[in-house]
């Protein structure tokens, strides 16, 4: 038996797997954090510079990737008249050209948006409980989790179309600039809905004050229509689908025009698939992490998932398409490179799925909600037996074994190797496709550094003593 399992305490009821229950009520502190207003991200200031970059940095990317083969392009000199003349002959002029969104963009963005709503609404799947939530003096909220069968069908649905002729998925990357464009807008509309109706319906969580700083990180913590939670159905069933299929328009495009498919493009479909296969096979784990619990639904969460995500991970794809399109350069690598990728993406995905599986059932089995799914791939040691852990005076038990043993953030380090992998496939003649892995880096690093004070707060000497015996971060011996 190890150190931490000797702490258990003999009258916590333990379930079959040795692990103790979840003891739902809040203490005073879970309530104090929840309610804690920390100001992110440079404040309003920060935000309003957020929310008006990232779609004028999405467009400038876009014209690099559409235009210029994923060259960065500047004007030729620094000065006012050369960056107005800059602006408008090439991001306006090309994003008007390339970006309008137009009845056939708003048809297929759209129509996927309420599909995925639709399936959200009717497809069967088993109901679990959230992670007990302080605002709800510690009951936790019912999910329908049928992101598995909704993603089967719309796998199904999108195959008979492209095959039926009916809607051909290589219109995905033809369209590329509109369908983004209507991405954009949704996300500020949605934005617009959600923060409104937070007000109407006075579900207002953990404000601010500051309207701009509160419409950036959102007034509700779990907007709901019907029994579909908005920030869920968002986090999970519009950006990964929508990219896998962005991937896929790619290399059906490349198969319409040569007749076959190289291995750089099939990786990243592979590479998609895998990401949003995890995600809709194990959303009931999602429920435990920070995004849900935490985070409320507001611009960050909204527009990044329903434009960002889709619109800028996938880059690598649309290089290699464009690339191609514009100059009919094909990449391909050494079979050795080729092979070390796939293998990079392979071991880097199982630590992925196991890292978040692990702790997520965990965390599941305390709160008494775990459930056996055969959704799969279910992978090897992504459930452990007789876990180690650390038990806090919250109530909380903080898990010290398999790959928890080894790295306080062992699913954010494979996370950002797979998205390394997804630049790397692509060769080194662009930054763009590296431009996820740049971005992710720096959004998981904030993280860590907001979840870690959290749980400092929250755990207190128990957080020192779980970081004493997990001392690194993200790679044991080295951070
Ligand atoms: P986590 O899943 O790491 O959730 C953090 C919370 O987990 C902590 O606040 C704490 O909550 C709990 N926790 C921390 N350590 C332990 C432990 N040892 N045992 C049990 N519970 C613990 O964070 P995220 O939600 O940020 O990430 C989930 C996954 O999503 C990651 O793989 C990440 O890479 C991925 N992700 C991907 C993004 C993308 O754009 N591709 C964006 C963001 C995330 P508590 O208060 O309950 O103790």
């Amino acid at each position: 038996m190890s150190v931490e399992n000797k702490e258990k305490d003999d009258k916590v009821i333990v379930n079959d797997n040795g692990v103790p229950l979840y003891k739902s009520q809040m203490t005073a502190l879970d309530e104090k954090l929840d309610k804690e207003i920390v100001y992110e991200f440079g404040g309003s200031v920060g935000v309003l510079g957020m929310m008006i970059g990232f779609p004028c940095l999405m467009y400038y990317l876009w014209v690099c990737l559409e235009y210029h083969q994923g060259s960065l392009i500047y004007p030729s000199s620094f000065t006012k008249d050369d960056i107005i003349l800059f602006i408008s002959r090439e991001i306006i002029e090309k994003v008007k050209l390339g970006a309008y969104p137009t009845a056939f963009a708003i048809k297929i963005y759209m129509g996927y948006v309420l599909f995925s709503f639709i399936l959200a609404y009717i497809m069967p799947g088993p109901v679990v409980h959230g992670t007990p939530l302080p605002t709800l003096k510690g009951k936790s909220l019912p999910y329908l989790c049928n992101g598995l069968s909704s993603w089967y069908l719309t796998l199904v649905t999108a195959f008979v179309l492209h095959f039926t002729g009916i809607f051909r998925l290589t219109s995905i990357v033809e369209n590329f600039g509109s369908i983004m464009t209507v991405a954009i807008i949704w996300g500020y509309t949605m934005s617009i809905l959600v923060f409104i109706c937070a007000f109407m319906n006075g579900t207002t969580h953990r404000m601010s004050g500051n309207l701009i700083y509160d419409f950036f990180m959102g007034a509700p913590l779990n907007p709901r229509i019907g029994h579909v939670d908005l920030k869920m159905w968002a986090e999970c069933r519009v950006p990964w689908p929508v990219l896998f299929f962005i991937g896929v328009s790619c290399a059906l495009k490349q198969y319409e025009t040569r007749g076959y498919v190289t291995a750089p493009a099939a990786f990243l479909v592979l590479a998609y698939f895998l990401y949003t296969n995890s995600i809709q096979k194990g959303e009931e784990c999602i429920l435990t992490s920070w995004d849900m619990f935490f985070e409320k639904d507001g611009f960050m969460l909204i527009f990044w998932n329903m434009a960002g995500v889709p619109f800028t991970y996938c880059y690598s794809a649309v290089y290699l398409s464009k690339l191609e399109e514009t100059t009919g350069i094909v990449v391909t690598h050494s079979k050795a490179y080729t092979i070390f990728l796939y293998i990079l993406l392979l071991c880097a995905y199982y630590v992925f799925d196991t890292g978040n599986s692990q702790k997520n059932r965990f965390r599941m089995e305390q709160n008494g909600t775990y459930i056996d799914r055969k959704a799969f791939p279910q992978l090897p040691w992504g459930r452990i037996k007789n876990p180690t852990y650390i038990k806090t005076k919250q109530g909380n038990m903080l898990l010290t074994s398999g790959w928890w043993g080894i790295a306080r953030k062992p699913h954010y380090t494979a996370d950002l190797f797979q998205s390394l992998s997804w630049g790397l496939i692509t060769g080194f003649g662009s930054f763009l496709p590296y431009f996820y892995f740049t971005f992710f880096f720096v959004v998981l690093t904030h993280r860590v550094t907001r979840d870690m004070e959290r749980c400092a707060k929250k755990y207190g000497k128990d957080w020192d003593r779980y970081c004493e015996r997990v001392p690194y971060i993200f790679i044991p011996y080295v951070f």
